[in-house]
């Protein structure tokens, strides 16, 4: 039986008065052991993921994610999950799934006190400038990413003055920072319709190298692009994707922008997280091969059973760091805050909302 210390609605408006994490009551850390109350309470969400993950490794995860979807209600407490976290996360403890915009637009709406961001720390940084009022959390500060990393607002700044009056763009895989130096932000999915929103013939779309090739393919915008990249979708190469198809008669190829033009050139749809994920569900190939995060491939086949995945496994070592047992310390400690300046934060948000405005 999981223990936890539950407060009253006034205890915790009463404690709201306060600033960060200090405005919450401690809570104990839960019972781990796997008890048959554990397995019977915990069998439905084994029942989502039981094609995925095999049924010796479950007694380890049940206790946590038992202790976790308890702490949820007495913290009031959201989880959101990226579609690159693993099964045990994705389909057993996250409220809200999706990429990174749709996660931190379906958090606004949630009723919640708390935002834990099951993805990388950029992620947990647009969480929060859409919920500055939320106390967000990140299981492990340490989850970056190549692509953010790759740029500074100093460098923006710096190619603001080298190419004077061409709008910046930003993708949405970047710092706070970097967001608040940028005209608008955009997705994978709407990049090209926020770079032709300008009306003008050239613009700077960063940082993601391959995906500024990608857009120049399909506007008659002149695209400035910026040399960073992700590291798990560079690694594909055209070859091995052919190799698959020889070797796979009938497999459909489904990549995504951040990957190289040679591996989008053998592939038979490219889109964005979601929308291969749509892709994938309104088709449902007898054989796919998803060329992104390999937990992707493995969330989907969870919930498609028909479609035989092939999974060449590239791993996003920093999506990886969120693990059950980091999740669970994040709502017992309430670790780790994440916090975005103010002034950085109203600028970046500016640039966010431009780009969901121009949606609507
Ligand atoms: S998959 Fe690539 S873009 Fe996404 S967090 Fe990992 S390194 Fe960054």
């Amino acid at each position: 039986m999981t223990e936890v210390q539950v407060t009253s609605s006034q205890e915790r408006r009463d404690a709201g008065r306060l600033s960060g994490s200090g405005r919450f009551p401690p809570v104990a850390m839960p019972s781990l052991d796997y008890t048959d109350a554990v397995a019977r309470q915990t069998a439905h969400l084994y029942e989502r993921v039981k094609d995925v993950i095999p049924a010796i490794e479950w007694p380890v995860m049940a206790p946590y994610v038992k202790a976790i979807n308890d702490l949820k209600q007495v913290r009031n407490a959201v989880i959101l999950a990226h579609n690159y976290q693993t099964p045990e996360i994705y389909h057993c403890v996250a409220d809200i799934v999706g990429d990174s915009l749709q996660l931190a637009q379906q958090a606004a709406k949630a009723d919640a006190d708390i935002i834990v961001q099951c993805g990388v720390h950029f992620m947990a940084e647009t969480s929060k400038l859409l919920n500055p009022d939320k106390l967000v959390l990140i299981p492990d500060q340490r989850a970056g990413c190549s692509l953010a990393s790759s740029i500074t607002g100093a460098d923006v700044r710096l190619l603001r003055e080298r190419y004077p009056g061409v709008p910046v763009v930003t993708y949405v895989n970047t710092s706070a920072d970097v967001k608040a130096e940028s005209d608008i932000c955009c997705t994978s999915s709407n990049a090209v319709q926020v770079v032709e929103s300008f009306g003008k013939d050239t613009v700077l779309l960063i940082p993601d190298e391959y995906l500024a090739k990608y857009v120049a393919t399909k506007t008659d915008v002149r695209i400035l692009a910026w040399k960073g990249h992700c590291e798990v979708h560079e690694r594909f190469t055209a070859e091995e994707l052919l190799a698959y198809k020889e070797a796979n008669p009938g497999l459909e190829i489904i990549a995504h922008p951040e990957c190289p033009p040679e591996v989008i050139e053998v592939a038979d749809f490219t889109g964005s997280t979601s929308g291969m994920i749509k892709w994938v569900k309104d088709r449902k190939p007898a054989k796919a091969l998803l060329v992104t995060e390999c937990s992707m491939a493995s969330n989907i086949a969870a919930e498609t059973p028909g479609i035989d995945f092939i999974r060449p496994c590239n791993l996003c070592p920093h999506m990886k760091r969120i693990t059950l047992p980091k999740i669970l310390d994040s709502l017992v400690e309430l670790k780790d805050e994440v916090t975005v300046d103010p002034l950085v934060a109203d600028r970046a948000r500016a640039a966010v909302e431009r780009m969901v405005n121009l949606k609507s």
